[in-house]
């Protein structure tokens, strides 16, 4: 018999319902609609199989680390920034994709920061999706995905849970609680702490910790937006043409950069 189907949360579901501090202005429910409950319909199906240049160049240069360290003997060879551009294809991306990885994979050749560290695990960024972790909230269970970038062991014994990024937007602590949370479920005995690090401006971030109470309150967050997600998804498909309605548009100058603009009638 198959898994039974749960409503979900993800740090990517709460980032499209509520935006980031400072983010308040060009927050647009709308894109929420297209990406999680339209993503399916053919028009939107087919944008979302695109990459955008930024989602690019994160994947491309999560596998340049995962690379470096499948062989650590590339961070010693003089050619090692050339070899990984070469087994990751990269001559046959954008210009500025190139370059951006370029730059990526000589400043990590620099300074490999996890070389020196204990690898518990470091994945590649394309294994799909994560297997769901169970959680339950009063009388809401939901299957909670957190895709870990890299998990390191600390001399003092606690899990320590790496989000690599690119790009320059500021890190968002509640990508770092719901890793937490996921991990205080993988590994009920270990304590651990996140922290992002991002290879662009390589600057690593303090670590984060949580409480307790703070992932309980995390949890309780995540069982509150699966459940509304999933009634709005079922308005929705009851009345499609409410859709503007259940998820409402924000149209402005982020418009350009939003990958739905094409489908958008809102879009500016
Ligand atoms: S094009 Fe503009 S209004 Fe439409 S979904 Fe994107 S950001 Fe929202």
């Amino acid at each position: 018999m198959g898994k039974r189907w749960l409503p979900f949360a993800s740090y990517n579901l709460w980032a499209l319902f509520a935006p980031a501090v400072g983010q308040e202005h060009w927050h647009c429910d709308m894109k929420r609609g297209y990406a999680k409950v339209r993503k399916r319909e053919p028009d939107v199906a087919a944008i979302l199989a695109q990459d955008t240049v930024p989602q690019t160049i994160g994947l491309l240069a999560q596998q340049g680390i995962y690379e470096f360290h499948l062989n650590p003997q590339r961070l010693r060879d003089t050619d090692g920034v050339a070899k990984v551009f070469e087994i990751l294809q990269l001559n046959q991306q954008s210009a500025e994709a190139q370059q951006r990885l370029n730059q990526i994979l000589t400043q990590y050749y620099e300074h490999p920061i996890l070389l020196k560290k204990r690898i518990f695990s470091l994945s590649r960024g394309d294994e799909g999706f994560p297997e769901p972790i169970k959680l339950y909230y009063e009388n809401i269970t939901f299957n909670l995905f957190a895709a870990i970038d890299c998990i390191l062991l600390e001399p003092d014994g606690r899990l320590h849970i790496l989000d690599l990024k690119t790009g320059h937007s500021d890190f968002d602590e509640r990508q770092a609680f719901v890793y937490l949370l996921a991990a205080n479920y993988l590994f009920p005995r270990q304590q651990a702490i996140a922290s992002f690090y991002n290879l662009e401006l390589c600057k690593w971030s303090e670590p984060i910790t949580a409480t307790t109470s703070q992932l309980n309150a995390i949890r309780i967050e995540l069982a509150r937006l699966a459940q509304r997600h999933e009634m709005e998804k079922k308005k929705y498909r009851k009345n499609p043409a409410e859709f503007d309605r259940i998820f409402p548009p924000n149209p402005g100058f982020r418009c350009q950069h939003c990958q739905f603009n094409s489908v958008c009638q809102f879009a500016v």
